[in-house]
């Protein structure tokens, strides 16, 4: 039969009729009163269960975790809380659980470390439950707000012979029986022997693809999986995450950033609107963490209020110049030094750094341009100073980096030069510079990374809890 969804049936408060509701059994007490769960949202049904009139071996078999089907009538609650609850007439256990075996049995707050270990699980707690429909919402919003500005979604290859930023943090793909590789006579791999006739990797980034799309259909974005194997253990990294990757023609840089800021106060605003309940949730999560910790280092704004906040102000935008000024003077407090001092201009910003700008000088998130060239990639347009090229990174309170972007260098013989001196082939990326040579114009775009967008929202610490199946060295079983 089908199926009523928990959510629904709690929002429209009904009472009187027969409805089937199926879940998971979250708690059962007094053999009497289940609490069932269906992930539609992290509240819990009713079930009232008549239980002098219900089989003895049946009720045993209500354990916490099993998947059960209950027929019953809809009535008003008494309870605290809860508009409805479900007089049940039928019960039916469709999958049970031994509670002796079931590692979510636990009475405390389960950690997160642990809940990492058994991530195949996980999404039956009320925390991921949360994290899981916010990331669905913001991706959605994604969808929604390029939808609503007439881009294309244009979908670039995961597998690919460029590793855009040449950064050597490429997986390779090949499907050479890895015992037996094929050799040239010198000795080495012979990739034209290999799928595709030539070395091949995952995706680090389907910018330049997206450029090509660009060059024709004026506005696309991709909003993908990408890869990098990168060694960092960190709480920002991933080997596998998913990158909004939109590309503008005829735009510059300020038109690119406004765009940047205009999508990430929309998703997130649209989130505020759609998760109320979860990010409710997550806020007091939040909450009752910092409860644990010293007065001095518990945060300043909960995560609702900084998700307000976010939305209420202009991100400050300044160059990368300007921001090297600032933090010379700076010292994060008046005992502890940067772990990283600023080594002057021409040096990449440590999160540190970023962290320091957004979270104790401007307090917002800070929008950061014309960065020193050599650090930063082949294809961003050169400012007319030779030394900067216009470059954005967006800097956000507790994350650092979430939007790395550029207008791109569109006149050919600036950027054929500029490859040259990086000693990047030419010949290899001829695709690519062939937009320069058929109608070449300024454009632009960036790459928002949507674990830590998702991280932000959720005011979670760490980027392997907000993806269902997190990718990082040494870990991918399920
Ligand atoms: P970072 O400096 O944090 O390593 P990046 O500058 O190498 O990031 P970009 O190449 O600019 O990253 O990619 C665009 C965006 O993709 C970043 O701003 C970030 O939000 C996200 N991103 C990059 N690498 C990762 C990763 N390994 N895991 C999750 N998100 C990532
Ligand atoms: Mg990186
Ligand atoms: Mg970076
Ligand atoms: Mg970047």
């Amino acid at each position: 039969s089908q199926r009523i969804k928990i959510k629904a049936l709690l929002q429209s408060g009904e009472t009187g009729i027969d409805v089937t509701v199926k879940g998971w059994v979250r708690a059962f007490r007094q053999n009497r009163f289940i609490a069932l769960n269906d992930g539609s949202t992290n509240a819990t049904l009713q079930i009232v269960v008549d239980f002098e009139n219900t089989d003895p071996t049946l009720l045993k078999s209500i354990t916490v975790g099993a998947a059960i089907s209950v027929t019953g009538k809809l009535a008003a609650s008494l309870g605290q809380g809860q508009t409805v609850e479900v007089i049940a007439s039928t019960i039916e256990v469709l999958g049970d659980c031994d509670p002796d075996k079931y590692p979510l049995q636990l009475k405390n707050r389960p950690s997160l470390e642990y809940l990492r270990e058994i991530a195949h699980l996980r999404f039956r707690t009320n925390t991921f439950g949360a994290i899981f429909r916010v990331r669905n919402t913001l991706s959605f919003a994604i969808h929604k707000f390029f939808n609503e500005k007439g881009f294309v979604y244009l979908h670039t290859p995961v597998i690919t012979a460029s590793d855009a930023e040449g950064a050597g943090e490429a997986f390779h793909v090949t499907n050479f029986d890895l015992a037996n590789v094929p050799r040239t006579e010198s000795g080495e791999v012979d990739y034209s022997k290999d799928f595709f006739g030539r070395s091949t990797n995952l995706t680090v980034s389907g910018q330049l693809e997206g450029e090509l799309g660009a060059m024709a259909l004026s506005d696309i974005y991709t909003f993908g999986p990408t890869f990098r194997a990168e060694n960092s253990n960190t709480t920002r990294h991933l080997a596998e995450f998913w990158m909004i990757e939109p590309e503008m023609a005829f735009y510059e840089l300020k038109d690119n950033a406004d765009l940047a800021e205009e999508l990430l106060k929309y998703v997130i605003s649209y989130a505020l609107e759609q998760n109320q309940e979860d990010l409710q949730f997550l806020n007091q999560r939040l909450l009752d963490e910092e409860k644990q910790k010293p007065q001095n280092e518990r945060s300043e704004l909960a995560l609702l209020d900084k998700l307000q906040f976010c939305l209420a102000n202009d991100f400050e935008r300044l160059t990368y110049t300007e921001a090297i000024e600032i933090l010379r003077e700076s010292t994060p407090n008046k005992k502890k030094k940067f772990q990283f001092p600023v080594e002057g201009w021409g040096t990449d910003l440590q999160s540190e750094h970023e962290r320091y700008l957004v979270e104790k000088h401007f307090k917002k998130p800070v929008i950061l341009t014309d960065y020193p060239k050599e650090i930063k990639s082949f294809y961003m347009r050169q400012n007319d100073d030779g030394k900067t090229v216009a470059a954005m990174d967006i800097l956000f309170p507790g994350i650092g980096e979430i939007v790395g972007g550029s207008q791109r260098e569109e006149r050919l013989d600036k950027l054929e030069t500029r490859m040259d001196e990086l000693g990047i082939p030419k010949d290899e990326l001829w695709w690519y510079l062939d937009t320069r040579r058929f109608g070449s114009c300024p454009h632009a775009g960036f790459g928002l990374g949507f674990e830590r967008l998702v991280l932000f929202v959720t005011g979670m610490g760490n980027i392997r809890d907000v993806i269902p199946f997190p990718r990082f060295p040494k870990n991918a079983e399920f």
